[in-house]
């Protein structure tokens, strides 16, 4: 059988009316890639794996929730959707706008989106509107205009989004033929951890399957969650997780809560070495896409989680080529020599 994209795999394990057009682009299906060498980096005894959400058609897991909240707009005929977004939202809704054959609208914090993410906005027909202001500020505002005006809101404190995004635990649970015992995941505005408890505790109850630990991570100055109240000017290199203000922070301190886990920060020296330390395995993936496994690190290292004898996936939630800037920044200019075969081999013999 063919793979037709998340909601012709689990549409019947997801609350979407009846109305619903699927709108797809073949999106899910991600690998679980084990990643034996960062294994070992973090004490060895673990089954590690890193579920690679990049790969998703627009880049990243916002994908999966972007099919479902489009299609139940397309289903009921709306003809123009909006969202506030650090970047892959604002990808996403366009591309799947596009698709539909609807008008996109996205907003975003001034100066603060990734090259690839904007242009892939623009690329698909979106009409880009930054804000002089944050994310936070962003997502009130399209909250307001779209008790107004004719415009599907598709940020994830709409429903579908988050159904959509419960395939992600599915897909996981059908790989491993069981539930991690520990899942790690970066936290914005937390619709995805919201959207893997929901998928997880699912599966639990329909087929059996046991509940991970979810530890989510968030970076250090942009960490409502960890310090209990809003951050008011949110900063991090993480830029899809510089949120102050956490949409679904409640449901998220109770997923972690619940799963007998716990959410944590760590600083964005210890995501960038994260983001190199998955490079070097051959995962590039966006800086705020190692902060899950950044924050898995740090709670071993301190003694706090034992994964020993564990199965564990780390979520990286979107691709590296995204966000080049950041290791451009970083990065020796290449080595430059004359078209000889002389020069090339003094070069590599140095
Ligand atoms: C949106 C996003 C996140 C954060 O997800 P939330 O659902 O907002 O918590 C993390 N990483 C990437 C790459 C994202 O695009």
């Amino acid at each position: 059988m063919s793979y037709a994209g998340v909601l012709a795999r689990y549409g019947h394990l997801l609350d979407l009316p009846q109305h619903t057009a699927p709108v797809s682009l073949l999106e899910g299906n991600t690998p679980l890639i084990p990643v034996p060498r960062l294994a070992q980096s973090l004490g060895g005894g673990v089954e590690l794996f890193v579920k690679f959400e990049g790969l998703n058609p627009t880049g990243s897991f916002k994908d999966r929730g972007m099919t479902a909240a489009i299609s139940e707009a397309a289903g009921r005929g709306a003809q123009a959707v909006i969202c506030a977004s650090t970047g892959n939202t604002a990808a996403s809704a366009a591309a799947y706008a596009a698709r539909a054959g609807m008008r996109a609208v996205v907003l975003i914090p001034e100066g603060k989106v990734a090259a690839g993410k904007l242009a892939g906005a623009v690329a698909h027909g979106a009409q880009v509107v930054q804000i002089k202001g944050s994310f936070d500020q962003a997502l009130a505002l399209v909250v307001e205009i779209s008790k107004k005006l004719p415009l599907a809101l598709v940020n994830s404190i709409n429903p579908y989004r988050i159904e959509g995004q419960k395939t992600a635990a599915f897909e996981v649970c059908d790989a491993l033929g069981q539930a991690p015992d520990w899942l790690c995941l970066p936290v914005g505005n937390a619709g995805n951890i919201t959207a893997y408890w929901a998928g997880f505790q699912q599966y639990h109850i329909s087929k059996n399957t046991a509940l991970p630990h979810l530890l989510g991570v968030q970076a250090a100055g942009s960490a409502p969650l960890v310090l209990g109240q809003a951050v008011e000017h949110p900063e991090t290199v993480a830029t899809a997780i510089r949120i102050g203000r956490p949409a679904r922070g409640e449901q998220a301190l109770q997923a972690a809560e619940q799963s007998g886990g716990r959410i944590v920060a760590v600083s964005d020296r210890q995501i960038l070495d994260m983001q190199l330390g998955l490079a070097r395995e051959g995962i590039w993936v966006e800086p705020a896409s190692a902060a899950g496994l950044a924050g898995l690190a740090q709670e071993i290292n301190g003694g706090r989680i034992d994964v020993k004898g564990k199965i564990v996936v780390a979520v990286c939630t979107g691709h590296g080529l995204k966000d080049p800037d950041i290791v451009r920044e970083s990065m020796e200019p290449p080595q430059v020599i004359p078209p000889e075969l002389r020069a090339l081999e003094n070069l590599l013999l140095r």
